[in-house]
């Protein structure tokens, strides 16, 4: 298998943006704009915006995400969403394991493991987050940190459910800055953890992943990214909120 089999998502990541009129009509803009995308389109949007979300795509291509789900089925977590709550309303995508996560909300490699255990329990596909920080790539360390990041969170994952997981590689000094990394460091990093997967799942499996990269990717750098042999779709931030720019981008993803 090589990259023109495996299925390019591009799934753009909201963050603490919108509200429930503005989601609609951001959804309403987007939708004629991939009704013919020729890759998986997911939207993944605050809580707050689900259900509305949920409404909108009906009959469409768009598959709708969360951004994150907390690790017990139920209890005392004031201010928590477990995964079973978004499999029950009809949510297919979580997002686990962001930088802005980790970075702001105590996420660590062995939270984002039993977030990505309990998301999969309920059925949930996940996107799961990767990178380094600026510090550690430049101590030459990103090919151990994305390795140790992706082993860890995937611990207790069998080979079936690694079907239901896309990897998005995303270097943290490249989310929200402007900065990309080049399509070349891009496409070494997302080859590197598919090897790792390959280790741990065997080369088939490996081939087969879904793996994205994400990091200030826009309208304009989005093809040089994605023609990269192991960049197999996006995952993007400000220029999801952009019915137009986001839809270029799954244009160029669409093969
Ligand atoms: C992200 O939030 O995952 C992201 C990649 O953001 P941006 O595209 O804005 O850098």
């Amino acid at each position: 298998m090589n990259k023109q089999k495996r299925q390019a998502v591009i799934a753009g990541n909201w963050k603490m943006n919108k509200t429930r009129p503005e989601a609609k009509a951001l959804i309403e803009q987007l939708k004629p704009l991939v009704k013919d995308a020729d890759c998986g389109v997911v939207i993944c949007v605050p809580y707050t915006n689900l259900e509305t979300a949920l409404e909108a795509v009906k009959g469409s291509n768009i598959k709708v995400g969360a951004e994150n789900c907390h690790w017990a089925k139920s209890g005392a977590f004031t201010g928590e969403i477990s995964a079973e709550m978004l499999a029950e309303m009809g949510v297919e995508y979580v997002v686990i394991g962001h930088s802005e996560r980790r970075q702001y909300f105590g996420e660590t490699d062995q939270t984002v493991n039993q977030r990505v255990r309990a998301a999969l329990d309920a059925g949930l596909r996940v996107i799961l987050c990767v990178g380094e920080l600026l510090e550690q790539r430049e101590q030459g360390i990103t090919e151990e940190i994305c390795a140790m990041q992706t082993k860890i969170a995937l611990g207790g994952v069998t080979k079936e459910e690694l079907s239901r997981i896309i990897i998005a590689y995303e270097p943290v000094w490249a989310i929200g800055t402007g900065k990309t990394a080049t399509a070349e460091q891009a496409d070494e990093v997302n080859g590197l953890i598919r090897s790792v997967v390959a280790k741990l799942y065997g080369e088939e499996a490996a081939q087969a992943l879904t793996v994205q990269y994400g990091g200030s990717m826009n309208a304009k750098n989005a093809q040089e990214l994605l023609d990269k042999e192991h960049v197999d779709g996006g995952l993007i931030g400000g220029a999801s909120l952009k019915a137009e720019d986001f839809s270029i981008i799954v244009k160029a993803a669409s093969r």
